[in-house]
């Protein structure tokens, strides 16, 4: 039976995501690059540095001779691999065959959700603006669609970024002679000098070479290139996508407490992140965990179940204060807090009947939506004006490690 499958490659990735998270970034050329800056390789240019000349892997010094302006941000890999949870999930919605090939490009099989091509790209369209509205517009993806994945992955790699290419079972022939063999994922350079070797130079010349003579210089692997010249790969999508189990944040105090008050301050604002990316991904708690380590590093864990599923931060708050308040050993300085929103299942919020909270929750909405298009420091709770979470290695679990919150 003939398939559908689609491709999505983020464009840019990490840069994007940066210039997401931090508004000064956008439309500037920027690197992302390792720890140590001097001896590092660029991992990702944005589309603007890369417009300059700048390329993935060059080295910092070379990108920056040849474009003086460009900014050079550290990768932060837990930001990234929140973002591709993200889409993941989106992805998870429309069907349940999605498999993650890297940290910024999935395949997914829509044999069933779509009945043809114009339904897959309608799909496609959908999925991209989606992908817009929860991670944020600066967030843009290459979409490939086609009977396999060799050629989803091929066409998704024509238009960047934004694209959507797509190629049936008619036209792949033609659509392969447009593409260089070494656009095919699966011809490296040495592939492609041995070919060249052979006088192979295009797709329509390796059709033409005798498979057994691509079986004695390739071995097994000239059985593939043989199928890839005819547009042929049977490999299956295989489903890689777990539902989160939970979503939680903790945060090391900068100095060990025992005001109450900054304990609960600190509180509020992990419960705003963590009911942020609940709804982010469309989920709602029905449980919540807390903790707390103090100085002499004793822990005290505690979790509480309710039967309204939520997704909001005040709420979770009040819970997982009202424990930690019955527990807290207030002669014991506090040195860490943590709370984890778990038991989750898929679907937003409950409409309540009552005015004033029908009010809170699309005032929600909409400051979500701040978050989205300027970055998550665009807004803080007045409460939250004069508290600073630090950023550090380690200790503050946060996607878009704010200075304030
Ligand atoms: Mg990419």
């Amino acid at each position: 039976m003939s398939r559908i499958i689609i491709h999505i490659d983020m464009n840019s990735y990490f840069a994007s995501v940066e210039q997401q998270a931090n508004p000064f970034l956008r439309g500037k050329p920027i690197g992302i690059t390792g720890k140590h800056q001097e001896r590092s390789v660029i991992a990702t240019a944005s589309i603007e540095a890369k417009k300059l000349g700048v390329k993935t892997a060059m080295s910092t010094w070379e990108a920056k001779r040849i474009c003086p302006s460009m900014i050079l941000y550290p990768g932060d890999p837990e930001k990234y691999s929140y973002i591709t949870c993200q889409f993941n999930s989106i992805f998870n919605e429309y069907t349940d065959c999605v498999e993650q090939f890297s940290i910024d490009e999935c395949f997914l099989d829509v044999s069933k959700t779509a009945t043809d091509y114009l339904e897959a790209i309608v799909l496609a369209q959908i999925i991209r603006e989606r992908i817009k509205e929860t991670c944020g517009e600066q967030i843009t993806c290459s979409i490939g669609i086609a009977p396999n994945k060799l050629m989803a992955k091929l066409c998704s790699e024509q238009v960047k970024p934004n694209g959507i290419t797509t190629v049936n079972q008619q036209n792949i022939l033609k659509f392969l002679d447009t593409c260089k063999l070494k656009d095919l994922c699966g011809i490296g350079t040495k592939i492609e000098n041995r070919l060249n070797a052979l006088g192979i130079n295009t797709f329509e010349q390796l059709r033409k070479f005798s498979l057994e003579k691509l079986v004695n210089e390739f071995k097994s692997y000239g059985y593939w290139l043989y199928e890839a010249a005819h547009g042929r790969d049977d490999s299956p999508v295989i489903n890689t996508y777990e539902e989160p189990k939970s979503i939680g944040h903790s945060y090391t105090l900068s100095e060990n407490t025992d005001n109450k008050k900054e304990m609960k301050y600190c509180l509020l604002g992990l419960s705003d992140r963590v009911a942020g990316r609940l709804r982010k991904e469309c989920l709602v708690a029905r449980c919540v965990h807390v903790v707390v380590r103090y100085a002499d590093f004793n822990e005290m864990t505690q979790q509480q179940k309710f039967t309204e599923p939520t997704s909001n931060g005040l709420t979770l708050f009040k819970i997982a204060w009202q424990m930690i308040d019955q527990w807290l050993d207030e002669s014991k300085p506090v040195r860490l807090l943590g709370i984890s929103a778990t038991t989750l299942s898929r679907g937003n919020e409950h409409q309540s009947l009552f005015k004033k909270e029908r009010k809170v929750h699309s005032l929600q909405k909409t400051l979500d939506e701040i978050q989205n298009r300027y970055g998550s420091n665009a807004w803080t709770r007045a409460s939250l004006i004069d508290v600073h979470f630090k950023e550090r290695s380690s200790g503050f679990h946060s996607p878009n490690s704010p200075s304030t919150m």
